[in-house]
Order: structure tokens, then sequence, then C-alpha cells
């Protein structure tokens, strides 16, 4: 069956008319889309309160699900936590833990207390002193009694009553709180993670801020009985993490102050619960940057997901797609729902940002962007209902930064002729390659090749970061390339150069193109400019599959390309955009033959070509598979 029968065939079962009629599920957890085995994962670390590493591409729903958690965490156990001044020792305040709720209570009746205490006092000297003034007057000695007065107001004044109310601080304050704590502390300082103690200029004279007036709770303290979520914690710094760490095993931790000039860092509180689930996440490379026994803690006692980045397209997980579309309008409030059309293109669009054949995207949060910019679209137009029209807008206004770079560079490229798309050239090929997620470009490939200079062997001399890739991949088809032509490069220096190749492009799917140019180069055979090439090629003359494709192929027409030949494996991950399907011709290969005979030209190909026939067909005898595919 081909992809576009299986297309046609797959029907949503279930019936709407706009995303409204899509009821929304009320959980968190039953929003996340096509993660089924970290919802799993999930639901078993909140029931035994284990910590979880998710692994994943940015915007697959991690901070979502951390975020699900807490909701699943049981709310019964949340707490308030009270901090009391420390008669005995100011500088180590005293803990206190109640339930959620109580800590205001306690805190207001310390405080009408107080106040009751303080009113008592000043009425008692109210009353002195008017005895005094009044005995004075009596006895006509006013200054002497003003005198008197003065005196016992001053020494009233630094009695304190004997047990004096101090009035706690509320640390944590759960009061009304429905769901268990869900803290995200990606980015945060020592100090906002592991609490702190505010400094005190007046510290030393004693007549500052009580010391435990100054004590702040850390994230880890307000995620006690809940979730503490730290997305790319490779980022943090070893001795917090190693800190956070500590905290986790001894499930309470004392705050101190963290600056060691501040008068804070003299005091420290007793220890305060933080008995937190971590849900800690980021891409593969955040493991490096990963504490051992933070990653091994979690590790032993807890999960580590790696998340998708697409599924399957099937109908079901279609129909996902449409809740997905469902639920993004209701969580921005602002934009209107879409139709059945609308809907359709979101779902085109997840298929095109997959990138593989019969798949569709995960990152989610690109595709929830999509669906607000086509929602502001529909808004500004007044419509009431947002339509396949207002979605194609936005896919062109709402361009994600590598795309703008990629098209500008096109503009830019075209208007210095950096890249050719006509006529025909020795030792020079359009090779595509990708910047960003999926933004295809041009990359444009020159080799040239002169008559060694040293006499036991040619160099290959490849400049700029792709130049390893380049290197790489002569050496990969010097063998071929002999078998090919006749030539052994190794009597030559081979020059190659990727022209003014942009940062952050990937040249790994550029074997294909690098071997061309050299072919080309060698045998002194023009390359057709008007064709564009990717692929990566096996040492044996394969042409291997690449990623990327759909969004190379409309690089290639965008800049006037009139063909593209792309692995022959690749050929149902194309989903061009409609408007570039008349433009170009797209040409699937298997083999560096192929590849040459349709990207080499004029004098010399057909020689070669025959050449090639007659030595592959020589080495490669019948019944080896060409083609793993
Ligand atoms: P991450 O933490 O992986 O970078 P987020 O969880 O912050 O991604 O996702 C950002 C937004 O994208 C979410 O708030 C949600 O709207 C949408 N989203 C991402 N992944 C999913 C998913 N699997 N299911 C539903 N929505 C998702």
């Amino acid at each position: 069956m081909t992809s576009e029968v299986k297309k046609a065939n797959m029907k949503e079962s279930f019936s709407y008319e706009t995303s409204k009629d899509i009821p929304v599920p009320k959980r968190l957890i039953d929003q996340i889309i096509g993660q089924e085995e970290a919802v799993e994962t999930i639901k078993k670390a909140a029931e035994q309160r284990r910590n979880v590493l998710l692994i994943g591409e940015p915007g697959v729903g991690k901070s979502m699900l951390a975020r699900a958690m807490a909701e699943l965490l049981p709310r019964e156990e949340l707490k308030d936590i009270l901090v009391y001044p420390n008669l005995d020792d100011p500088n180590n305040p005293v803990i206190s833990t109640v339930p959620a709720g109580e800590g205001k209570r306690i805190v207001m009746s310390h405080k009408n207390r107080a106040r009751a205490q303080e009113e008592k006092k000043n009425l008692f000297m109210i009353a002195i002193i008017s005895f005094i003034l009044l005995m004075g007057f009596m006895l006509k000695q006013f200054l002497a009694a003003i005198i008197a007065a003065g005196i016992i107001f001053l020494a009233l004044q630094q009695v304190r009553p004997q047990k004096t109310i101090m009035v706690p601080k509320l640390l944590i304050n759960n009061e009304g709180k429905k769901t268990a704590p869900f803290v995200d502390a990606t980015g945060a300082h020592a100090g906002a993670l592991l609490g702190d103690v505010r400094h005190d200029p007046y510290q030393s004279g004693g007549l500052g801020t009580p010391a435990h007036e100054r004590v702040e709770a850390g994230m880890i303290h307000k995620a006690h009985k809940g979730v503490l979520y730290i997305d790319e914690i490779g980022t943090m710094k070893m001795k917090t993490q190693q800190e956070l760490l500590t905290a986790m095993q001894d499930k309470k931790y004392s705050i101190t102050g963290q600056s060691e000039t501040s008068s804070g860092a003299m005091v420290r509180s007793q220890a305060v619960p933080c008995d937190f689930v971590l849900v800690a996440s980021g891409n593969l490379h955040v493991l490096k940057g990963m504490h051992p026994a933070l990653r091994s803690r979690i590790r032993g006692y807890g999960y580590e997901v790696y998340m998708k980045d697409t599924m399957p397209d099937t109908p079901e997980n279609r129909e996902k797609l449409v809740q997905f579309v469902a639920q993004e309008v209701e969580k921005d409030g602002r934009i209107p729902h879409f139709n059945k059309d609308a809907i359709k293109e979101i779902i085109r669009e997840a298929q095109r940002r997959a990138g593989k054949k019969d798949s569709l995207t995960l990152k989610l949060r690109d595709l929830g962007g999509l669906v607000r910019a086509a929602g502001d679209i529909a808004k500004s137009e007044g419509a009431e209902l947002v339509s396949k029209k207002h979605v194609l807008k936005a896919k062109k206004f709402a361009r994600t930064l590598e795309q703008q770079i990629a098209d500008r560079y096109i503009t830019q490229k075209k208007k210095y002729s950096v890249f050719k798309s006509h006529g025909s050239e020795i030792g020079r090929v359009n090779g595509l390659a990708i910047i960003g997620d999926r933004s295809g470009i041009i990359l444009p490939i020159a080799a040239e090749a002169a008559p060694a200079q040293s006499k036991e062997e040619g160099r290959i001399i490849a400049t700029g970061k792709l130049g390893e890739i380049a290197k790489e991949a002569v050496q990969n088809v010097s063998a071929l390339i002999k078998k090919y032509t006749g030539t052994d490069i190794s009597n030559y220096d081979i020059h190659i150069q990727f022209l003014q190749a942009y940062d952050g492009v990937e040249g790994d799917s550029a074997s294909v193109s690098v071997a061309t140019a050299v072919i080309s180069a060698l045998e002194e055979i023009p390359v057709d400019q008007s064709v564009a090439l990717t692929g990566s090629l096996s040492i044996r003359g394969d042409v291997l599959p690449v990623g990327g494709v759909t969004g190379k192929i409309e690089a290639a027409a965008e800049a006037g390309i009139k063909k593209v030949l792309i692995p022959k494996a690749n050929m149902d991950d194309v989903m061009i955009e409609k408007k570039y399907e008349d433009k170009i011709e797209v040409i699937p290969v298997k083999s560096l033959g192929e590849v040459l005979e349709h990207a080499l030209i004029g004098k010399g190909k057909e020689s070669l070509i025959e050449k090639m026939q007659r030595i592959s067909s020589d080495i490669m005898p019948k019944g080896i598979i060409k083609n793993p595919t």
C-alpha cells in the first residue's frame, strides 16, 4: 500500500466540527500527548515518590510531565513551616512544622498577643506618668515632676515584660493549596534554591531585624511534599548539585546565609524539612554536566526516561493532535477555535516537521506556537473560527529564527551569486544541508585536483568546521573513485572547500556531494548547476538516507534549482509545500553511479558512465545487495 493510499484510508474515528467539540481532559497527565511511556513512569513515580530524570529535545513535554506529577501526589501531607526566634542562641532560629493552614493562624495569634502586651505596657506607662505629674502639680514642684516623668518614661521604654512575645515568621504557607507544590528551579542560584539569610547591617549593634525574620525559604523547602523541577540540570554549579543531593538524602536542610561576607552567614537555622521529589531534565548533553552522585541517586532511587520526538502517523495519534489543538486553544483563552480544515493543516504540518515517513512530530511547543500564530491571525481578521488559510498564513509569518536565517542566506547568496542554479562547472556541486531543526540551505562545494606535490602521497586539504567531514568523505570514497574512474587519488592533492558555510550547518549528509565534486574535478567533467544533491555515501557506493530532506528540497526550489537528487530510501519523507511541487523535480537515487548520471553533464560523461558500469559489474557480482533499503 502506498503511503498516499494509506493516508486516504486514515479517517479519524471521532466526529467533530470544530475543536470546540473536543473535550479537554481535566488532569494535566491526560493532556500529555504521545509520551505514553513517560506518562506511565511518572504515574508510577508519583505513587512511590521516586525521582525522575527526563531526557529529550526541548518542547516535547518535560516540564508538563513534572507539573502533572505534582497534581498526582497526595495533598493531605501538605505542611506549613514556621521559624521562631531562639532565645538561647539567637543565631540558631527554631523551626516548627504544622499542618497546612495552621501556620497563618499561629502567626496571627502571636501578633494579637504581642499587640495586647504592648498596649498593656503603654497603659501602665501613661498611668505612672500621669500620677507623677499630678503629684508635682499638687506639690507645686513642676520642674521636678517633669524631670521625674521623663526619667521614668525612658526607663520603662527599656524594660521588657518578663516574657516578651516574639512573633514567628511563616516560612512556607500551604494554606488552601489544592495540589502538592510544583516548584520550577531551572536556573536558580544557590540562595534561591537552598534558602538564604538576609544581611543585616545593624546586626552587630543588636538593633537590627531579629535573625529569624531574616530567614528565607529555598525552593527545595517550598517543594516539600511536592515536585522540584530542574531543567538543564547540567548547567547548575557542581557545589550546588552536591548540596541538592545532601538535601535529597537528608530530606531536611538548614538555612544559612549563602554569601560568606554577609552577617547572614552567622545565622544557621535548625533543619527545615524538604522532602521533595526531584524531576530533572535536559537533552543528552546535559548528562555531561551532571554530578555523577546525583545521577546515580536518581538511577538508584528513581527512573530515567528518554522522551520521544515523533510518534507513528496512525488515526489514533492524529486524534491526539486534534485534542492537542483544542487544548492549546483553551489554554490560550484568547484565540478562536479551529475548524476541521485548519486542524488538518496542523496535522499535515506535524507530518512535515517529523521529517521522516509515517510519523508525526512531538515537538509540540513549536506546533503550539503555530496554533497560536494562526489563532492571532484569525482574531485580527475578526474570524469566528480559525480556518486553513489562517494556518497557511501563520506558517509564513511565524518562521523560526533558523528559517529566517536560511531565507536571508538564500536571498543574499543569490545576490552575490555564491551559488549557481544554471549552467555547468567542473568540480562544483550544489550540496544541501540543514540548519537548526529543519531549515534547508544550499551548501556549495568546490573541489580542485592537482598532481601531488609530495612524492609519497597526495594530500586532502579541506578547511573549516566541515573540513573533517570532507576529508572523511574523500577517504571513504577513494577506493570507490579508483574503481569507478581508474584514478588513484593518492597521486593528487585534492582541495575541498565549502563555500561560505554558515555557522551551525550540519555537513554529515554532504558525502555524496563531496564525492561528486571530487570526481568531477579529477575527471574534468562538468557538473550541472541546476541540480542539487544530498545523501550519505557508503564505502560501497550506496547512497544512504539522511535527515531533513523536505527542508532541503524546499531550499533548493527557493534558490531556483530545477532537480534535486535524494536517497531513494528518503522518498517517503518528502512532504514539500504545494507551492514548490511544480518548481522542482525530485529524483531518487540509490548509488553513486546514478548520482553521477544525473549530476554530470557534457563531454566525458558518457565514457565515464560506461567505464563505471563495466567496472562495477566486475566488482559487484549479482546477488550482492547494492542498496540496503
Ligand atoms: P519541555 O519541558 O520538554 O521543553 P514543555 O513541557 O515546557 O516542554 O512544553 C511546552 C508546551 O508545549 C506545553 O505547555 C504544551 O502546551 C506543549 N506540549 C509539549 N509537549 C507536549 C505533549 N507531549 N503533549 C501536549 N502538549 C505538549
